[in-house]
């Protein structure tokens, strides 16, 4: 018996700002699941900046979106119907098919996780890759130690607001964040506790960091490039570390950017500047889990989402993260979880 799905695909690659035009709703029938696969309803999936480096046709660490076939993206489902032992109806998983009402994948491609443990959301966020991201980037790729002064860009972001509060629960001497509103900022401000922030529509970002950071700082987590990346190069102190997470201001470019021009001072000041890839960290889940879950349990740490109702909405919530309307994890609510 076949399943009735809907499902998002990719109808047109964007140019610049993506459009509700790139995405096509489409009613197709699933086939049951095979040897070793299950069928599951999604109920919460994740859109992510990275998804707009896929609708690009081109080579990169994981393979473009195909026009005409479904977007992918993290999800979290519950099994309809199971052909393994270890996996059985009721479960509730987290898998790479969203962007679709139900999906039939294999069983391996599935990690169960505990409702009981935290809501649903969370797997995509403060507990899931974007938490992950903020753990590694700033423990591993930057060498954070206690005493660093950090600044972090779309620090109100699902990863941004991560790394600013881990930097805090580890001992950071200051932590700065920026965003793009007033609103994002009193967020940063009052909720998780950093010691300044701004918003870069109010000015240089260079001048807007050498007042919240007037000794310099000695991390910058970067998840902006651009002005901000320049600003913070003149910003670091000698031996200062850099974890290039990612550069959100160039993915919907169509030139490429004029700054930062003062890539030589990483050799005057010895800076380490280093790219990262969330999937080399995987080692480090077990310790992030631990530790950053029990801050959650602790109430020492807060998240936010912002979510999205049904998965008709999907590309606005996509087009929405993309243009700054979010505080928190962007997530899209497709079904309750009824336990
Ligand atoms: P966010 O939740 O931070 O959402 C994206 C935010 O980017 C928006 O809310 C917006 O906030 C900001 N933004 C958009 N355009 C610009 C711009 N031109 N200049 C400055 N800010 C802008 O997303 P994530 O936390 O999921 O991702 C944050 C970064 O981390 C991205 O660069 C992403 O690609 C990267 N990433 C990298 C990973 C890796 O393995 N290397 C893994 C996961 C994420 P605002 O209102 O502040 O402008």
């Amino acid at each position: 018996m076949s399943t009735p799905s809907l499902e998002i695909h990719l109808a047109s690659r964007p140019t610049g700002r993506p459009t509700p035009d790139n995405f096509a709703f489409v009613e197709v029938d699933l086939p049951d699941p095979a040897p070793g696969q299950i069928l599951v309803r999604n109920l919460v999936m994740s859109v992510d900046p990275y998804m707009r480096g896929r609708m690009r046709d081109v080579k990169s660490y994981i393979p473009p979106f195909q026009i005409g076939q479904p977007l992918e993206g993290g999800a979290i489902g519950e099994i309809v119907e199971s052909t393994v032992d270890t996996l059985a109806p009721g479960d509730v998983v987290l898998h790479g098919l969203g962007w679709r009402e139900y999906a039939v994948l294999d069983a391996s491609a599935a990690t169960k996780v505990d409702p009981e443990l935290a809501p649903l959301g969370a797997y995509l966020g403060a507990l899931g890759m974007p938490g992950l991201t903020a753990y590694a980037g700033l423990i591993e790729v930057a060498q954070f130690r206690a005493g660093d002064t950090v600044f972090v860009s779309s620090a109100a972001g699902a990863v941004g607001s991560m790394v600013g509060q881990i930097a805090k629960l580890r001992g950071a001497k200051r932590v700065i964040g920026s965003a793009g509103s007033a609103e994002k900022v009193r967020f940063l401000l009052d909720e998780l506790g950093l010691d300044a922030a701004f918003n870069y529509h109010d000015g240089p970002v260079a001048e807007l960091l050498a007042a919240a950071a007037p000794d310099g700082i000695d991390v910058y987590f970067d998840n902006v490039g651009s002005d901000h990346l320049e600003a913070a190069i003149g910003s670091l102190t000698v031996h200062g570390r850099i974890a290039v997470c990612g550069m959100i201001s160039l993915y919907n470019a169509t030139e490429p950017p004029a700054a930062p021009g003062n890539l030589a001072q990483l050799v005057s000041k010895r800076l380490t500047m280093r790219g990262m890839l969330v999937r080399d960290h995987v080692h480090l889940k077990g310790d992030f889990v631990r530790e950053v879950g029990g801050w959650l349990r602790e109430g020492k740490l807060r998240y936010r989402e912002t979510v999205f109702e049904g998965l008709r909405k999907a590309p606005e919530a996509f087009l929405a993260m993309l243009a700054g309307k979010n505080i928190g994890k962007m997530l899209v609510k497709l079904a309750d979880y009824k336990g």
